[in-house]
């Protein structure tokens, strides 16, 4: 079994909501890929836990780098919500790996205030070929910005994902580094 990280001290009833929506997200992911999209789901909830928006990486089948899953979930969020600003409604979002630098990038403007994911970079670039980029040390930069991470939930199961997306023989893009 993995072992789940976090920036703050591991709050149990956190850790339990995010297993509950992770493994349902790697459980659905799958359609998703069947339909052509990109191996990663990524869904925002509100306090309430209330689901306001989620979507699947679409880069390869809407022709757009940008589209990661967690572009296009901040994306949909702020449409559902009108605005720029996600912070004054205390969002989460959950997605089956550890954001992109990109991602990294795109999640501190949006205003969200909490990311769960599942399988780290590490393993994601090990298992797919992608390039995750390079990332600093992003659980502490996120702390300071009032950003709580928890990571490696459910990981084994998404790392089945994955390489089932591979050994399907399903394009895995790689930009050059
Ligand atoms: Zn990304």
């Amino acid at each position: 079994m993995s072992e789940v990280i976090a920036n703050e001290k591991i709050d149990s009833e956190k850790l339990k909501t995010a297993q509950a929506i992770i493994s349902d997200l790697q459980a659905e992911l799958k359609q998703y890929i069947n339909q052509g999209s990109g191996p990663f789901l990524a869904a925002i909830y509100n306090e309430k836990g209330e689901m306001v928006a989620k979507t699947a990486n679409s880069v390869i089948n809407e022709k757009c780098s940008n589209n990661h899953a967690e572009m296009n979930v901040i994306k949909a969020a702020e449409k559902t919500l009108e605005t720029y600003d996600l912070s004054p409604y205390n969002l989460s979002l959950y997605v089956t790996s550890e954001p992109c630098m990109m991602c990294l990038g795109a999640i501190m403007w949006s205003g969200i205030k909490a990311v769960y994911y599942g399988v780290p970079s590490k393993r994601v670039e090990k298992i797919t070929g992608f390039d995750e980029g390079f990332k600093p040390d992003w659980f502490a930069e996120f702390k300071k910005r009032g950003i709580c991470v928890y990571g490696n939930i459910c990981q084994e199961q998404g790392e089945k994902v994955l390489a089932d997306y591979v050994n399907a023989g399903n394009k895995v893009y790689k930009p050059e580094r």
